[in-house]
């Protein structure tokens, strides 16, 4: 056991300078336990958002080079004052940014992928009794320029250091107790859950519970790393254990969440013959646009209607990729739908109960709200609905899951 423990900082923890001194206060303690400690954190509050907002004001569509070299800068001030906040506890540290402490990534800006960590650097730092703290969501790419990881992507860099490093353990600390069987923001009843496997935690956080980024996820699973979210107002609450949990056959769900962030898409009138499926999600993989649920309907006179769902954050590019589609197979229409949601269950093995799925859309249906695509998985059951109704749906299922 190499004794090194990855903590990361969420920005509600680092909102302000008095909560960056009161986890300095709560690093120092645990580096007097002897452990050696990185600190991955996120900018402050809420100014990743500041900072995109100031980049649309000044141009509707900046490129994604200068968007990451802008959005870095939000973790390099927590940093830094972490790193002297730590100082002024008569305690050695260091604030690295991601190229500084050889995160090294993919070339695809705002959403990079970590290709390789070069741990040389952290390693001489802790090995001079340093506290190291890094800038999360960020490192640099083959062309030399600093790149992003996704919103939310602080939590993967903190395990990805945690498996390179081969840490004891990594623990996310953030602004609820752990992680809940919903948004415990939006249902008051929603439990705190104790223990979780990866594979369930991964598609809850796929699936819109961003307490975790699923990126991290996926990444502690494959390393196996020790992974805990937790509470930076509330030590004396365990938290939630991210681990290998087997299940036998007691399927049951675990999680009601729900994703807001995403559009639908419908091509009408494609003609029916081989390869049409083919171009249009060939030309979707070219952009690198994450296509989730996926949905064609036959109609009478041989041609379907494809609907697809994206990202928001995809839409204006998926309407103009669909819109070249329709001409080049002379389609009818492409038509956008951006006020739903997807609703989903979340639980090892729940399809094989159909019960679960039965129970969830008789609940959708007394409702009376209108379900306009389903997917399944082992792990899930997904329903898209229309946005308005999604938060009292959420709890309703809840209710009748929990
Ligand atoms: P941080 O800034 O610490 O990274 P995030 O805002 O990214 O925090 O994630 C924490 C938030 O995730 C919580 O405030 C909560 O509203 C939301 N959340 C959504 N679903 C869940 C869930 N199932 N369990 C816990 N939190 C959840
Ligand atoms: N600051 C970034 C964001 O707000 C990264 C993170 O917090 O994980 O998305
Ligand atoms: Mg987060």
């Amino acid at each position: 056991m190499n004794n090194i423990v990855v903590q990361k900082y969420g920005g509600t923890s680092v909102g302000s300078v008095q909560l960056i001194s009161k986890i300095a206060k709560s690093i120092v303690d645990i580096k007097n336990t002897g452990k050696k400690v990185i600190a991955v954190v996120s900018a402050m509050g809420k100014s990743t958002d500041e900072l995109l907002d100031m980049a649309f004001s000044i141009n509707k569509n900046p490129s994604s080079r200068e968007l990451d070299m802008l959005l870095s800068t939000g973790e390099q001030v927590s940093i830094s004052l972490l790193a002297m906040a730590i100082e002024s506890l008569n305690e050695e540290a260091i604030s690295l940014t991601g190229p500084q402490c050889g995160i090294m990534t993919d070339l695809h800006h705002k959403n990079a992928r970590i290709s390789e960590i070069n741990t040389k650097r952290i390693i001489r730092e802790l090995d001079d009794n340093k506290i190291v703290i890094v800038a999360g969501f960020q490192g640099l790419n083959d062309n030399h320029d600093i790149a992003t990881l996704g919103r939310g992507g602080s939590d993967t860099t903190a395990v990805a250091l945690a498996a390179a490093l081969e840490a004891e353990y990594c623990e996310i600390y953030t602004d609820v107790d752990g992680v809940f069987s919903s948004d415990p923001r939006i249902v008051k009843n929603a439990k705190q859950i104790d223990e979780i496997s990866y594979d369930e935690m991964l598609e809850l956080a796929k699936l819109g519970a961003k307490v975790l980024h699923p990126r991290s996820v996926e990444m502690a699973r494959n390393y196996n790393v020790p992974l805990y979210v937790r509470s930076s107002f509330n030590r004396d609450n365990p938290g939630t254990k991210i681990t290998e949990v087997k299940i036998m056959e007691n399927y049951k769900v675990r999680g009601v969440t729900i994703d807001n962030e995403i559009a639908r898409l419908s091509v009408t009138g494609v003609p029916d013959r081989p390869g049409i499926a083919f171009r249009l999600f060939e030309l979707l993989a070219e952009k690198n646009i994450p296509i989730d649920m996926i949905l064609q309907n036959l109609n009478h006179n041989s041609v379907n209607d494809i609907s697809f769902t994206v990202p928001i954050e995809n839409l204006a590019e998926s309407i103009s990729i669909a819109a070249k589609f329709k001409d080049e197979i002379n389609a009818l229409s492409v038509e956008v739908k951006d006020n739903v949601s997807k609703l989903s269950l979340v639980g090892t093995g729940i399809t094989s109960n159909p019960k679960i799925a039965s129970k969830m859309f008789g609940t959708l249906y007394e409702m009376k709200i209108n379900i306009e695509m389903i997917t399944t998985s082992e792990t899930k059951i997904s329903c898209i609905i229309e946005t308005p109704k999604t938060n009292e749906a959420l709890n309703k299922l809840h209710d009748v899951f929990f």
